[in-house]
């Protein structure tokens, strides 16, 4: 094991290879995996069924990160900053004087920092001259988000703006084995290996499934920080208790093209769902589609009605290209990419594509806008999709509801609230 691939890294050794590492490493911390029956790694507390036939136990909650057992040691080097000096970044595009506004506000000071931007607000864009300030400082940087697609669509942008910096991108299914490298893109799940290693942590859309309230990582940012380290969390939906959380706060509420964040029309058609049951279609989608004018999302509450309804528009529309796509849905990342080059003019999803994927020319349909899985955040973020890019800032938001729905109206205030507070020009201090 290489020593630089320990630093600020949490790696699970047996107790018996602990001794010989030590020897070799006189920097290792090491500590009991479990302790006083609690996981050092996750702290859950370990249960009685979480027990080897060799009478030993082990931590059930973080199985998927390897197992964990009191035949265990976590073992870690200090994170060392041994990075060569930063030349350069290549980025060629501008901030607006409110993305500029807020960079300085971060800036100013080295607490934690939370930025509610609205969607399209240009949140990485932002991030940029941050990232540059801090690899100046020779410091260590983590750019997490909770979900790979959002991942995947970062990761490449970071790399075409620093691409002389060495920088590592982790997921579950990520084929890169792990290296120590001065700038590391992960999921958030990912930084429950990491201790003490970072002085800049950023976590994206960190209201996001599966983070927030999530009891396995709870702890993971304050502990993959450094003491000294600060924590930027990003989010366009922010919940009450990140806004409470974080004593420092930006606000952004105004698009980087200027146009205002589409307003969401809500059309009642109570039956909606007997009549997809019955293979026909709401009379305003089928005229939507027959209009067939531009790219669309369409959201169902759930993967039955995706199947359903791309099966039922294949039937009316044989000639439009349509596909549908759900969490289960391993050729996920490949249909969203269908739709980038446009060779798809329709996909149905479940609330998986509300946030992390950004489409020009883009209308959204909410089919049971009503339904308990669209929350009011996952709505704003729906309706974040459209309106983009300057090329057409805005689009179609149509949200259908069998009955009046109390979070469709709150999305709704609170858009008309954000363009409001947006075209009074931006106030940045919460
Ligand atoms: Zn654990």
């Amino acid at each position: 094991m290489l020593m630089s691939n320990l630093y600020g890294r949490l790696v699970v050794v047996r107790n018996t290879q602990a001794q010989a590492l030590q020897t070799k490493y006189p920097q290792l911390q090491v500590q009991a995996a479990i302790k006083d029956n609690y996981c050092q790694r996750c702290y859950a507390q370990i249960m009685k069924a979480w027990q080897l036939p060799n009478g030993h136990r082990y931590c059930g909650r973080c199985l998927q990160f390897g197992r964990v057992t009191t035949q265990d040691i976590l073992v870690s080097v200090p994170e060392p900053n041994r990075f060569p000096p930063f030349e350069n970044w290549q980025w060629s595009g501008q901030l607006t004087a409110a993305q500029m506004q807020v960079v300085a506000e971060i800036n100013h000071h080295q607490h934690h920092h939370l930025v509610w931007a609205v969607t399209g607000a240009g949140k990485t864009e932002m991030l940029f001259p941050i990232i540059a300030q801090a690899l100046a400082n020779k410091q260590r940087i983590c750019i997490a988000a909770p979900r790979i697609d959002v991942i995947l669509e970062i990761a490449p942008r970071i790399v075409a703006v620093f691409p002389n910096i060495p920088l590592v991108v982790l997921y579950g299914q990520a084929e890169e084995p792990y290296h120590y490298t001065q700038l590391v893109i992960c999921t958030t799940h990912q930084l429950l290996n990491f201790t003490a290693a970072f002085d800049l942590l950023v976590i994206d859309e960190i209201d996001a499934f599966p983070f927030v309230n999530n009891p396995l990582l709870k702890h993971t940012p304050k502990r993959a920080l450094k003491a000294t380290g600060r924590l930027i969390g990003l989010t366009a939906t922010p919940t009450v208790r990140h806004l409470l959380q974080f004593q420092k706060r930006s606000y952004l509420p105004a698009r980087f093209h200027g146009h205002p964040l589409p307003r969401i029309n809500v059309r009642q058609v109570s039956k909606w769902r007997q009549l997809i049951n019955t293979q026909q279609l709401p009379a305003l989608l089928t005229k939507y589609l027959q209009q067939n004018k531009h790219q669309c999302l369409i959201f169902v509450p759930t993967i039955r009605e995706t199947k359903i309804l791309e099966h039922i528009i294949q039937r009316h529309f044989k000639t439009l290209a349509i596909m549908s796509v759900s969490a289960q849905d391993l050729q996920r990342t490949e249909k969203v990419q269908l739709m980038r080059q446009r060779k798809i003019q329709y996909l149905i999803t479940t609330t998986i594509l509300e946030r992390g994927v950004t489409l020009p020319d883009i209308d959204v349909i909410i089919l049971g806008a009503d339904h308990p899985n669209f929350t009011s955040r996952s709505l704003l973020q729906i309706a974040g999709r459209v309106g983009r890019k300057i090329s057409r800032p805005t689009g179609l938001v149509l949200a259908i509801v069998s009955q009046p729905s109390w979070q469709v109206l709150v999305a709704q205030l609170t858009i008309k609230w954000l363009n409001h507070q947006a075209n009074k020009g931006v106030k940045h201090e919460l």
